[in-house]
Parts: C-alpha cells; structure tokens; sequence
C-alpha cells in the first residue's frame, strides 16, 4: 500500500490568524488589513513592515506579542494523534520568526514557509517568499516521492494544495469559500477531521 503523507495550513487550522490577533494585542488596528482588502501581497506586505516601523516594533518585540498567543483548543491534541499515526507538515504563508512562538507551543512539528530578513537590531527589513506557490509546490514534490498527500486548509492560498493532493478537505472554510470549491469536503471539528483523515491513511 502507498505511504501516506499529510500537509496542514497553520493560520486558521492550528492557530488564530497571526496579524490580525497581533493587530488585537497590540491595538494596531492598521494590521488588521489581508488580502481581502489589499489584493496586491506585496503592497499589504510593505504597509505592514512601515507599520511596525511606525510603531518602533522590532522581531523580538513582535515574538514576545505572538508567544501570548495559543494555539486553538484541541489543535495540540489533534496534531499529536495525526503524528503518532503518519508523516504531517505544515506549510503555511507565514515567516518562520512569527510562527516560532507557536511552534514551541505545539511540540515544534515540521514547518514549511517563508522567512523574514532583518538588521543586526532585529528591525524589520523585509521579507522572502522562499518560493511562488509553495504549498502546491511541496505537495507536488511528496507525490514525486511516491507518497499519497492528504491535505486541509481553511482559505483561497490552500486550494492550490488541497486540489493538488490525492484528498483535500476545508477545515474552519468561511462559507462563501466552501461555496466556490464545493469538492473539497468541510470540516469544522478536529475530531471530524481526525476521522476523515484516517480514513485516507
Ligand atoms: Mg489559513
């Protein structure tokens, strides 16, 4: 039987989504800003780095915010029981300096994303995308590997993905996203989830 190999998006699935409970931490409500309302990435990207800026942020100061964050109740639980089963790798939009502090709390699992550049005093500088398309990207090149890919995801940057492994599903999808990918079957609870997933293995 084929190996089985599973990816998870992070924001939405395993924690709230970072810049905007950062946004509500700190009261910067400018951060609350996505690509629902700036489409373009990289000018949301560039107001957001300004903004912090303004705000005299720097990386530490931002991981010392986002460390008072949680992961959402039962997300710890429901990696741990999907590890102690299969392979799973969360790729995820975010920098791996945001996604640090949540890392720790769910017992460090693999994490494929982007990464941030700053200056020797920790400011911000900018930021890299290791690569367009990453998620669709990664789940192609497990399938060149030989493994069957079973993947969720909440939001529009994880349809590439679910569409390209062998079994998609939505997990927390807003309705109107479910809407336009009907295929994909939703879940709303991890222990559903679970069960779909195992099913797949
Ligand atoms: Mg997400």
């Amino acid at each position: 039987m084929q190996q089985s190999i599973i990816t998870l998006d992070l924001e939405g699935v395993l924690v709230p989504e970072i810049w905007i409970a950062f946004a509500e931490k700190t009261g910067i409500t400018e951060l609350r800003r996505t690509t629902r309302e700036e489409p373009d990435y990289d000018v949301l990207m560039q107001g957001r780095l300004a903004i912090l800026d303004q705000h005299g942020l720097k990386l530490p100061d931002i991981q010392e915010v986002i460390a008072t964050l949680s992961p959402m109740e039962g997300a710890k639980a429901f990696l741990d029981e999907l590890r102690s089963l299969t392979q799973v790798i969360i790729l995820s939009d975010t920098f791996g300096e945001f996604a640090q502090p949540l890392m720790r709390q769910l017992g460090w699992p693999t994490i494929f994303c982007h990464h941030l550049e700053c200056d020797s005093s920790g400011r911000i500088v900018n930021y890299k995308l290791r690569q367009p398309n990453q998620k669709q990207k990664a789940v192609s090149a497990f399938k060149s590997l030989n493994y069957k890919v079973i993947a969720a995801g909440d939001s529009f940057n994880d349809t590439t993905m679910l569409g390209e492994a062998d079994k998609g599903f939505f997990f927390h999808a807003p309705a109107s996203i479910r809407a336009q990918f009907p295929h994909f079957q939703a879940f709303d609870r991890y222990e559903d989830l679970l069960v779909a997933m195992k099913a797949e293995l």
